[in-house]
Protein backbone atom coordinates (compact mmCIF):
# COMPACT_ATOMS: atom_id res chain seq x y z
CA UNK A 1 0.00 0.00 0.00
CA UNK A 2 1.42 3.26 -1.33
CA UNK A 3 2.17 6.22 1.72
CA UNK A 4 3.58 9.26 -0.10
CA UNK A 5 2.58 9.86 -4.19
CA UNK A 6 4.27 11.66 -6.78
CA UNK A 7 1.48 12.95 -9.09
CA UNK A 8 2.62 13.90 -12.60
CA UNK A 9 -0.15 16.12 -14.28
CA UNK A 10 -1.98 16.15 -11.18
CA UNK A 11 -4.15 19.29 -12.36
CA UNK A 12 -5.58 16.77 -15.30
CA UNK A 13 -8.71 14.68 -15.18
CA UNK A 14 -6.91 11.51 -13.30
CA UNK A 15 -4.78 13.75 -11.35
CA UNK A 16 -7.57 15.94 -9.63
CA UNK A 17 -9.31 13.21 -8.59
CA UNK A 18 -6.24 11.47 -7.80
CA UNK A 19 -5.67 13.91 -5.22
CA UNK A 20 -9.42 13.19 -4.12
CA UNK A 21 -8.35 9.61 -3.21
CA UNK A 22 -4.68 10.61 -1.73
CA UNK A 23 -6.72 12.93 0.79
CA UNK A 24 -9.89 10.46 1.70
CA UNK A 25 -7.02 7.61 2.19
CA UNK A 26 -4.46 10.14 4.14
CA UNK A 27 -1.62 9.23 2.11
CA UNK A 28 0.88 11.97 1.70
CA UNK A 29 1.99 14.07 -1.61
CA UNK A 30 5.89 14.20 -2.49
CA UNK A 31 5.74 15.92 -5.66
CA UNK A 32 2.96 17.28 -8.48
CA UNK A 33 3.14 18.73 -12.17
CA UNK A 34 1.38 20.19 -14.51
CA UNK A 35 2.06 21.84 -18.16
CA UNK A 36 0.85 25.09 -17.65
CA UNK A 37 -1.88 25.62 -15.08
CA UNK A 38 -0.58 27.71 -12.57
CA UNK A 39 -2.93 28.77 -10.48
CA UNK A 40 -4.47 25.46 -10.29
CA UNK A 41 -1.03 23.92 -9.34
CA UNK A 42 -0.33 26.96 -6.23
CA UNK A 43 -3.60 25.57 -5.31
CA UNK A 44 -3.16 21.93 -5.12
CA UNK A 45 0.81 22.78 -3.65
CA UNK A 46 -0.84 24.89 -0.73
CA UNK A 47 -3.28 22.28 0.30
CA UNK A 48 -1.31 19.21 -0.35
CA UNK A 49 2.69 20.71 0.69
CA UNK A 50 4.47 18.73 -1.74
CA UNK A 51 8.11 19.04 -1.26
CA UNK A 52 8.18 19.81 -5.09
CA UNK A 53 5.93 21.34 -7.66
CA UNK A 54 7.00 21.32 -11.21
CA UNK A 55 5.57 23.09 -14.78
CA UNK A 56 6.80 21.56 -17.77
CA UNK A 57 6.25 25.17 -19.16
CA UNK A 58 9.52 26.89 -18.42
CA UNK A 59 7.28 30.52 -17.69
CA UNK A 60 4.69 28.84 -16.34
CA UNK A 61 7.31 27.50 -13.83
CA UNK A 62 8.98 31.34 -12.78
CA UNK A 63 5.74 32.44 -12.42
CA UNK A 64 4.34 29.42 -9.64
CA UNK A 65 8.33 30.38 -8.14
CA UNK A 66 6.70 33.24 -7.30
CA UNK A 67 3.79 32.90 -5.83
CA UNK A 68 5.09 29.79 -3.41
CA UNK A 69 8.33 32.10 -2.62
CA UNK A 70 6.06 32.48 0.91
CA UNK A 71 5.85 28.50 1.34
CA UNK A 72 9.49 25.91 1.68
CA UNK A 73 8.09 24.08 -1.91
CA UNK A 74 10.76 23.76 -4.40
CA UNK A 75 9.88 24.59 -7.77
CA UNK A 76 11.33 23.05 -10.83
CA UNK A 77 10.49 23.58 -14.83
CA UNK A 78 10.33 21.87 -17.88
CA UNK A 79 11.71 17.73 -18.73
CA UNK A 80 14.57 17.93 -15.85
CA UNK A 81 11.73 19.15 -13.25
CA UNK A 82 9.14 16.11 -14.57
CA UNK A 83 11.99 13.82 -14.49
CA UNK A 84 12.74 15.13 -10.89
CA UNK A 85 9.58 14.76 -10.04
CA UNK A 86 9.26 10.98 -11.12
CA UNK A 87 12.55 10.03 -8.91
CA UNK A 88 12.02 11.83 -5.92
CA UNK A 89 12.84 9.40 -3.17
CA UNK A 90 10.27 10.27 -0.28
CA UNK A 91 8.03 9.11 -3.01
CA UNK A 92 7.11 5.40 -2.61
CA UNK A 93 4.41 5.30 -5.77
CA UNK A 94 4.18 7.39 -9.13
CA UNK A 95 0.77 8.12 -10.66
CA UNK A 96 1.60 8.88 -14.48
CA UNK A 97 -1.43 11.05 -15.60
CA UNK A 98 -0.36 13.34 -18.10
CA UNK A 99 -1.20 13.18 -21.58
CA UNK A 100 0.75 11.72 -24.26
CA UNK A 101 4.21 10.30 -25.20
CA UNK A 102 5.51 12.95 -23.14
CA UNK A 103 4.98 10.42 -20.31
CA UNK A 104 8.07 7.85 -21.42
CA UNK A 105 10.92 9.78 -19.98
CA UNK A 106 9.49 9.80 -16.41
CA UNK A 107 7.93 6.59 -16.31
CA UNK A 108 10.92 4.94 -17.62
CA UNK A 109 12.59 7.09 -14.64
CA UNK A 110 10.89 6.30 -11.92
CA UNK A 111 10.44 2.27 -12.56
CA UNK A 112 14.49 2.52 -12.76
CA UNK A 113 14.50 3.57 -9.10
CA UNK A 114 11.73 0.53 -8.38
CA UNK A 115 8.52 2.98 -7.75
CA UNK A 116 5.19 1.49 -7.95
CA UNK A 117 3.86 2.91 -11.38
CA UNK A 118 0.04 3.70 -11.05
CA UNK A 119 -0.19 4.12 -14.71
CA UNK A 120 -2.84 6.02 -16.34
CA UNK A 121 -0.83 7.46 -19.18
CA UNK A 122 -1.88 4.84 -21.88
CA UNK A 123 0.30 6.46 -24.31
CA UNK A 124 3.68 5.14 -23.27
CA UNK A 125 2.95 1.75 -23.07
CA UNK A 126 1.30 2.11 -26.81
CA UNK A 127 4.34 3.11 -27.82
CA UNK A 128 7.16 1.47 -25.94
CA UNK A 129 5.16 -1.53 -23.99
CA UNK A 130 7.60 -4.23 -24.44
CA UNK A 131 10.53 -1.56 -23.47
CA UNK A 132 8.75 -0.43 -20.49
CA UNK A 133 7.94 -3.59 -19.32
CA UNK A 134 10.97 -5.57 -19.53
CA UNK A 135 12.55 -2.16 -17.18
CA UNK A 136 9.69 -2.93 -14.87
CA UNK A 137 10.86 -6.26 -14.35
CA UNK A 138 14.71 -5.64 -14.26
CA UNK A 139 14.10 -3.18 -11.94
CA UNK A 140 11.53 -4.96 -9.68
CA UNK A 141 9.30 -1.94 -10.02
CA UNK A 142 5.08 -3.00 -9.80
CA UNK A 143 2.68 -1.52 -12.60
CA UNK A 144 -0.67 -1.09 -12.09
CA UNK A 145 -3.48 -0.13 -14.01
CA UNK A 146 -4.91 3.15 -13.38
CA UNK A 147 -7.21 2.98 -16.91
CA UNK A 148 -10.73 1.37 -15.68
CA UNK A 149 -10.50 -1.59 -18.18
CA UNK A 150 -7.28 -2.50 -17.36
CA UNK A 151 -7.95 -1.83 -13.60
CA UNK A 152 -11.00 -4.43 -14.36
CA UNK A 153 -9.11 -6.96 -15.74
CA UNK A 154 -6.06 -6.90 -13.43
CA UNK A 155 -9.21 -7.53 -10.73
CA UNK A 156 -10.09 -10.36 -12.60
CA UNK A 157 -7.02 -11.64 -12.74
CA UNK A 158 -5.97 -11.93 -9.08
CA UNK A 159 -6.29 -15.24 -7.82
CA UNK A 160 -5.49 -16.85 -11.83
CA UNK A 161 -1.93 -18.78 -11.03
CA UNK A 162 -1.64 -19.97 -14.56
CA UNK A 163 -2.17 -17.10 -17.28
CA UNK A 164 -2.46 -20.31 -20.08
CA UNK A 165 -6.15 -20.92 -18.04
CA UNK A 166 -6.91 -17.00 -20.26
CA UNK A 167 -8.86 -18.23 -22.94
CA UNK A 168 -9.21 -14.23 -23.84
CA UNK A 169 -9.32 -10.64 -22.26
CA UNK A 170 -12.28 -8.67 -22.85
CA UNK A 171 -12.55 -4.63 -23.09
CA UNK A 172 -15.76 -3.09 -22.43
CA UNK A 173 -16.44 0.07 -24.70
CA UNK A 174 -19.31 2.40 -24.32
CA UNK A 175 -19.07 3.10 -28.00
CA UNK A 176 -18.72 6.71 -27.53
CA UNK A 177 -20.58 9.77 -28.07
CA UNK A 178 -21.05 9.00 -31.55
CA UNK A 179 -22.22 4.91 -31.09
CA UNK A 180 -24.20 4.10 -33.85
CA UNK A 181 -23.88 7.13 -36.16
CA UNK A 182 -22.30 6.17 -39.41
CA UNK A 183 -19.55 7.88 -41.49
CA UNK A 184 -21.75 10.37 -43.12
CA UNK A 185 -23.23 11.88 -40.23
CA UNK A 186 -19.75 12.15 -38.56
CA UNK A 187 -18.57 14.28 -41.19
CA UNK A 188 -19.44 17.62 -39.57
CA UNK A 189 -19.03 16.78 -35.92
CA UNK A 190 -16.94 18.94 -34.66
CA UNK A 191 -14.91 19.91 -31.20
CA UNK A 192 -17.94 20.34 -28.81
CA UNK A 193 -19.71 17.14 -30.67
CA UNK A 194 -16.75 14.95 -30.11
CA UNK A 195 -16.61 16.61 -26.47
CA UNK A 196 -19.62 15.34 -25.35
CA UNK A 197 -19.38 11.99 -23.86
CA UNK A 198 -21.88 9.97 -22.03
CA UNK A 199 -20.76 8.26 -19.34
CA UNK A 200 -17.56 9.63 -17.97
CA UNK A 201 -15.88 13.25 -17.62
CA UNK A 202 -12.20 12.78 -18.97
CA UNK A 203 -9.64 15.39 -20.47
CA UNK A 204 -9.86 16.47 -24.10
CA UNK A 205 -7.80 13.96 -25.88
CA UNK A 206 -9.07 11.15 -24.70
CA UNK A 207 -12.58 12.15 -24.82
CA UNK A 208 -11.83 12.71 -28.89
CA UNK A 209 -10.33 9.14 -28.60
CA UNK A 210 -13.48 7.87 -26.84
CA UNK A 211 -15.37 9.64 -29.57
CA UNK A 212 -13.38 7.54 -32.52
CA UNK A 213 -12.94 4.39 -30.59
CA UNK A 214 -9.18 4.87 -30.97
CA UNK A 215 -9.11 4.94 -27.47
CA UNK A 216 -10.27 1.40 -27.11
CA UNK A 217 -7.71 0.57 -29.84
CA UNK A 218 -5.09 2.00 -28.05
CA UNK A 219 -6.22 0.16 -24.86
CA UNK A 220 -6.10 -2.94 -26.54
CA UNK A 221 -2.69 -2.64 -27.12
CA UNK A 222 -2.06 -1.30 -23.94
CA UNK A 223 -3.77 -4.87 -22.44
CA UNK A 224 -1.26 -6.98 -25.14
CA UNK A 225 1.26 -5.49 -23.24
CA UNK A 226 0.14 -5.60 -19.54
CA UNK A 227 -0.99 -9.40 -19.66
CA UNK A 228 1.25 -10.17 -22.06
CA UNK A 229 -1.29 -11.76 -24.19
CA UNK A 230 -1.48 -11.55 -27.90
CA UNK A 231 -4.34 -9.56 -30.17
CA UNK A 232 -6.01 -12.44 -30.92
CA UNK A 233 -6.60 -13.39 -27.46
CA UNK A 234 -8.45 -9.48 -26.57
CA UNK A 235 -11.65 -8.93 -27.93
CA UNK A 236 -13.74 -5.66 -27.46
CA UNK A 237 -17.62 -5.76 -26.72
CA UNK A 238 -19.62 -2.36 -26.96
CA UNK A 239 -21.58 -2.07 -23.59
CA UNK A 240 -23.35 1.48 -23.41
CA UNK A 241 -23.56 1.27 -19.36
CA UNK A 242 -20.24 1.60 -18.45
CA UNK A 243 -20.56 -0.36 -15.11
CA UNK A 244 -19.24 -3.76 -16.53
CA UNK A 245 -15.71 -2.36 -16.92
CA UNK A 246 -13.85 -5.32 -18.82
CA UNK A 247 -14.22 -9.45 -18.41
CA UNK A 248 -11.70 -11.98 -18.35
CA UNK A 249 -12.87 -15.80 -19.84
CA UNK A 250 -11.00 -18.69 -18.88
CA UNK A 251 -10.66 -22.03 -20.77
CA UNK A 252 -13.19 -23.32 -18.65
CA UNK A 253 -15.81 -20.55 -20.27
CA UNK A 254 -16.26 -18.93 -16.91
CA UNK A 255 -16.17 -15.50 -17.08
CA UNK A 256 -14.79 -12.89 -14.31
CA UNK A 257 -15.87 -9.34 -14.59
CA UNK A 258 -15.43 -6.89 -12.24
CA UNK A 259 -18.94 -4.19 -12.07
CA UNK A 260 -18.45 -0.65 -10.85
CA UNK A 261 -20.06 2.84 -11.03
CA UNK A 262 -17.88 4.54 -13.75
CA UNK A 263 -15.97 6.31 -11.36
CA UNK A 264 -12.12 6.49 -11.94
CA UNK A 265 -11.49 7.09 -8.40
CA UNK A 266 -11.94 2.92 -7.65
CA UNK A 267 -9.44 2.63 -10.23
CA UNK A 268 -6.96 5.01 -9.28
CA UNK A 269 -7.86 3.97 -5.30
CA UNK A 270 -7.04 0.34 -6.07
CA UNK A 271 -3.65 1.14 -7.81
CA UNK A 272 -2.36 2.98 -4.72
CA UNK A 273 -3.78 0.40 -2.13
CA UNK A 274 -3.17 -3.22 -3.90
CA UNK A 275 -3.17 -5.54 -1.98
CA UNK A 276 -5.43 -4.49 0.07
CA UNK A 277 -8.58 -2.49 -0.45
CA UNK A 278 -9.49 0.34 1.83
CA UNK A 279 -12.85 2.47 1.97
CA UNK A 280 -12.91 5.34 -0.11
CA UNK A 281 -14.98 8.15 -2.11
CA UNK A 282 -15.63 6.31 -5.55
CA UNK A 283 -19.56 6.06 -5.88
CA UNK A 284 -21.49 3.19 -4.48
CA UNK A 285 -22.99 1.15 -7.31
CA UNK A 286 -26.60 0.96 -7.22
CA UNK A 287 -27.11 -1.81 -8.93
CA UNK A 288 -30.91 -2.61 -8.21
CA UNK A 289 -31.63 1.22 -10.05
CA UNK A 290 -28.62 0.71 -13.23
CA UNK A 291 -31.07 -0.48 -15.47
CA UNK A 292 -30.53 -3.10 -18.02
CA UNK A 293 -26.90 -3.82 -19.40
CA UNK A 294 -26.44 -4.52 -23.02
CA UNK A 295 -23.69 -5.93 -25.51
CA UNK A 296 -22.68 -5.84 -28.94
CA UNK A 297 -19.78 -5.54 -31.76
CA UNK A 298 -18.14 -2.12 -32.29
CA UNK A 299 -18.30 -1.12 -36.01
CA UNK A 300 -14.92 -1.36 -37.23
CA UNK A 301 -16.51 0.64 -40.54
CA UNK A 302 -17.36 3.11 -39.68
CA UNK A 303 -14.79 3.69 -36.39
CA UNK A 304 -11.68 3.27 -38.56
CA UNK A 305 -9.85 4.20 -35.86
CA UNK A 306 -10.05 1.25 -33.95
CA UNK A 307 -9.36 -1.14 -37.19
CA UNK A 308 -6.33 0.64 -37.53
CA UNK A 309 -5.17 0.03 -33.73
CA UNK A 310 -5.83 -3.94 -34.02
CA UNK A 311 -3.92 -3.43 -37.27
CA UNK A 312 -0.70 -2.06 -34.74
CA UNK A 313 -1.68 -4.60 -32.28
CA UNK A 314 -1.01 -7.05 -35.02
CA UNK A 315 2.04 -6.07 -36.77
CA UNK A 316 3.71 -5.05 -33.50
CA UNK A 317 7.04 -3.44 -33.28
CA UNK A 318 7.09 0.61 -33.81
CA UNK A 319 3.89 0.08 -35.18
CA UNK A 320 2.19 1.15 -31.78
CA UNK A 321 4.74 4.68 -31.79
CA UNK A 322 3.64 5.50 -35.08
CA UNK A 323 -0.37 4.79 -34.77
CA UNK A 324 -0.25 6.66 -31.60
CA UNK A 325 2.13 9.53 -33.03
CA UNK A 326 -0.15 10.18 -35.68
CA UNK A 327 -2.94 9.89 -33.87
CA UNK A 328 -1.52 12.80 -31.05
CA UNK A 329 -0.94 15.51 -33.85
CA UNK A 330 -4.32 14.54 -35.74
CA UNK A 331 -6.39 15.06 -32.64
CA UNK A 332 -4.42 18.05 -31.72
CA UNK A 333 -5.19 19.61 -35.22
CA UNK A 334 -9.09 18.32 -35.03
CA UNK A 335 -9.14 20.22 -31.17
CA UNK A 336 -7.80 23.32 -32.73
CA UNK A 337 -10.32 23.48 -35.71
CA UNK A 338 -7.65 22.87 -38.29
CA UNK A 339 -9.24 19.24 -39.67
CA UNK A 340 -12.40 17.40 -39.57
CA UNK A 341 -13.89 14.44 -37.62
CA UNK A 342 -12.70 11.68 -40.05
CA UNK A 343 -9.89 13.15 -40.97
CA UNK A 344 -8.35 11.80 -37.85
CA UNK A 345 -8.25 8.01 -39.13
CA UNK A 346 -7.51 9.68 -42.70
CA UNK A 347 -4.28 10.97 -40.85
CA UNK A 348 -3.63 8.18 -38.96
CA UNK A 349 -3.67 5.53 -42.12
CA UNK A 350 -1.65 7.73 -43.86
CA UNK A 351 1.32 7.73 -41.62
CA UNK A 352 1.25 4.05 -41.05
CA UNK A 353 1.39 3.91 -44.78
CA UNK A 354 4.10 6.33 -45.01
CA UNK A 355 6.29 5.20 -41.76
CA UNK A 356 8.21 2.01 -42.02
CA UNK A 357 8.00 -0.08 -38.86
CA UNK A 358 11.15 -1.47 -36.94
CA UNK A 359 10.62 -4.65 -34.90
CA UNK A 360 13.02 -5.18 -31.90
CA UNK A 361 13.11 -1.79 -31.19
CA UNK A 362 15.10 0.31 -28.65
CA UNK A 363 14.04 3.68 -27.18
CA UNK A 364 16.03 5.53 -29.99
CA UNK A 365 13.55 3.77 -33.05
CA UNK A 366 10.43 4.46 -30.61
CA UNK A 367 11.31 7.85 -30.74
CA UNK A 368 12.03 8.26 -34.57
CA UNK A 369 8.95 6.65 -34.93
CA UNK A 370 7.37 8.64 -33.04
CA UNK A 371 8.51 11.83 -35.00
CA UNK A 372 8.06 10.61 -38.76
CA UNK A 373 4.32 9.74 -37.79
CA UNK A 374 3.92 13.52 -36.45
CA UNK A 375 6.15 14.67 -39.75
CA UNK A 376 3.62 12.51 -41.85
CA UNK A 377 0.26 14.30 -40.12
CA UNK A 378 2.12 17.88 -40.99
P1 LIG B 1 -6.03 15.93 -18.83
O1 LIG B 1 -5.86 16.62 -20.14
O2 LIG B 1 -7.23 16.23 -18.02
O3 LIG B 1 -4.73 16.25 -17.91
C1 LIG B 1 -3.43 16.10 -18.39
C2 LIG B 1 -2.41 16.52 -17.33
O4 LIG B 1 -1.11 16.47 -17.91
C3 LIG B 1 -2.57 17.95 -16.82
O5 LIG B 1 -2.07 18.04 -15.52
C4 LIG B 1 -1.70 18.74 -17.79
O6 LIG B 1 -1.27 20.00 -17.25
C5 LIG B 1 -0.55 17.79 -17.96
N1 LIG B 1 0.12 17.92 -19.26
C6 LIG B 1 -0.48 18.09 -20.47
N2 LIG B 1 0.44 18.17 -21.45
C7 LIG B 1 1.65 18.09 -20.85
C8 LIG B 1 2.98 18.14 -21.33
N3 LIG B 1 3.28 18.31 -22.62
N4 LIG B 1 3.97 18.00 -20.44
C9 LIG B 1 3.72 17.82 -19.11
N5 LIG B 1 2.47 17.78 -18.60
C10 LIG B 1 1.45 17.90 -19.47
O7 LIG B 1 -5.88 14.39 -19.12
P2 LIG B 1 -6.58 13.15 -18.36
O8 LIG B 1 -6.38 13.29 -16.89
O9 LIG B 1 -7.93 12.92 -18.88
O10 LIG B 1 -5.69 11.94 -18.89
C11 LIG B 1 -4.36 11.71 -18.46
C12 LIG B 1 -3.88 10.36 -18.96
O11 LIG B 1 -4.68 9.35 -18.36
C13 LIG B 1 -4.03 10.18 -20.48
O12 LIG B 1 -2.99 9.40 -20.96
C14 LIG B 1 -5.35 9.41 -20.61
O13 LIG B 1 -5.39 8.62 -21.77
C15 LIG B 1 -5.31 8.56 -19.35
N6 LIG B 1 -6.64 8.15 -18.87
C16 LIG B 1 -7.56 9.10 -18.49
C17 LIG B 1 -8.81 8.73 -18.04
C18 LIG B 1 -9.80 9.75 -17.54
O14 LIG B 1 -10.86 9.37 -17.03
N7 LIG B 1 -9.53 11.04 -17.66
C19 LIG B 1 -9.20 7.32 -17.99
C20 LIG B 1 -8.16 6.41 -18.36
C21 LIG B 1 -6.93 6.81 -18.79
P3 LIG B 1 -2.13 21.37 -17.55
O15 LIG B 1 -3.33 21.31 -16.67
O16 LIG B 1 -1.19 22.46 -17.15
O17 LIG B 1 -2.45 21.36 -18.99
MG1 LIG C 1 -10.29 3.25 -20.27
Amino acid sequence: MSSCVSILGSTGSIGRQSLEVIAACGMRVAALTANSSVQKLEEQARQFHPELAVMMDEEAAADLRVRLADTDIRVAGGMEGLLEAAVIPSADTVITAVVGMVGLRPTLAAIREGKRIGLANKETLVCAGTLVLEEAKDYGAEIIPVDSEHSALFQCLQGNRDRGEVKRLILTCSGGPFYGKKAAELKGMTREDALRHPNWSMGAKITVDSATLMNKGLEVIEAMHLYHMPPEKISVVVHRESIIHSLVEYCDNAMIAQLGAPDMRLPIQYALTFPKRVPGPATELDLWNCGPLTFGNPDLETFRCLDLALQAARTGGTAGAILNGANEAAVAQFLAGKIGFLDIAEQVARAMEQVPVRFNPGLKDVLEADRAAREAVG
